[in-house]
């Protein structure tokens, strides 16, 4: 028999869904994700990108802050309590042409469903070097507005990776803390970024673009974490040290969306893009999207969790209004 809804995707969005979805009675099966070597290079271990951090401070509820991990099994918890079943593995394909959807997960399960609700969510991109990967909470992050408050970086030099609308938003952002930031990019230009944002970053006395260039290495110690950077430029080879205790690398987000194929409408960085204003809705009825999945801009665990809470409401209301109870 078809399941009434499923959930594929295991952060802030996916949690919450299954909370509301379970509480209503819709006894939803969540797809964590597998635990798998792939899933851990990659950063998509369940539990999802909370999983990966220390101390999160930004989350409604805990004054005092809460540690990822922490946060994340509470809400695992909380909607396993109400009744959500939970599956450890990848959704590897799904059917999406034919009704109810039929979807095959990395074990070779096929589970049908009436409704889905993805929040697969999203990786920040990295640059791909062994030391970044030694230093990540230890200086090394992909997000200003998660990171850039925090006692390490305050009034200290802070280097920004990138030359898109993401280095723009995460430098301006940054120049509230830091003493300077240091834009490293490859181009000459930020002719990626729009170019208002752009303008804004560059016309900052706090900040010195060092452009034509690239990180070939990110330099600390156990004991301080990262300390600086060392900076390669393209065009001459020669190469120079800055000191920061701090790197924001921002070249883009990649959606978890792959195993959906085409068959659901995409932005053209592949984020699902939502049909109607203020729903989660997508280009396929029945099935609904929450979290950094489809949320290029904001990309916090609060507004995944919102989302996430919408598109069970939404999936509900469907489903009543399809008569399946
Ligand atoms: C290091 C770091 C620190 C951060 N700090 C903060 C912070 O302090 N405050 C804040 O608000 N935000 C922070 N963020 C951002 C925040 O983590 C994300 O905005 C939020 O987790 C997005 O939630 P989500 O539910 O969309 O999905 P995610 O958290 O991305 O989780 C999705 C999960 O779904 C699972 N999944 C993926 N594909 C499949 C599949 N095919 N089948 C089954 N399961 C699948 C994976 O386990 C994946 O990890 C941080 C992010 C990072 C990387």
């Amino acid at each position: 028999m078809a399941e009434k809804l499923v959930i594929i995707g295991s952060g802030p969005a996916g949690w919450t869904a299954a909370i509301y979805a379970a509480r209503a009675n819709l006894s939803p099966i969540v797809y964590e994700g597998a635990i798998s070597e792939e899933n851990r290079l990659r950063g998509t271990l369940p539990l999802g990108q909370l999983n990966l951090t220390t101390e999160v401070e930004n989350f409604p509820g805990f004054p005092d802050g809460i540690l990822g991990p922490e946060l994340m099994t509470r809400m695992r918890d909380q909607a396993e309590r109400y009744g959500a079943r939970i599956i450890t593995e990848d959704i590897v394909s799904i059917d999406l042409k034919q009704t109810p959807f039929v979807m095959t997960d990395s074990s070779g399960k096929q589970t049908e469903a009436h409704s889905v609700i993805i929040s697969t969510g999203a990786s920040a991109n990295y640059l791909g070097l062994e030391s970044e990967q030694k230093f990540k909470n230890f200086g090394v992050s992909a997000c200003a507005v998660c990171d850039g408050a925090l006692p390490r970086f305050r009034n200290k030099p802070l280097v920004v990776v990138g030359g898109g609308d993401s280095a723009a938003e995460e430098g301006n952002y940054l120049t509230k803390f830091a003493s300077n930031v240091h834009l490293v990019h490859r181009r000459e230009s930020m002719s990626k970024a729009s170019k208002i944002m752009a303008e804004r970053l560059l016309s900052n006395p706090k900040v010195k673009p060092v452009w034509n260039s690239t990180v070939v290495e990110v330099v600390g110690d156990e004991e301080k974490g990262m300390t600086g950077v060392r900076v390669k430029n393209l065009l001459s080879g020669e190469e120079s040290h800055i000191e920061a205790p701090g790197m924001f690398v921002a070249i883009g987000h990649t959606p978890n969306t792959k195993f959906l194929g085409d068959q659901l409408e995409l932005d053209p960085k592949g984020f699902i893009l939502l049909k109607d204003p203020f729903r989660t809705t997508t280009s396929v009825e029945g099935v609904f999207a929450a979290g950094d999945v489809a949320d290029p801009i904001y990309k916090q665990a609060i507004t995944a969790a919102g989302m996430g809470c919408k598109a069970a409401l939404d999936a509900e209301r469907w489903l009543a209004a399809k008569g399946i109870h």
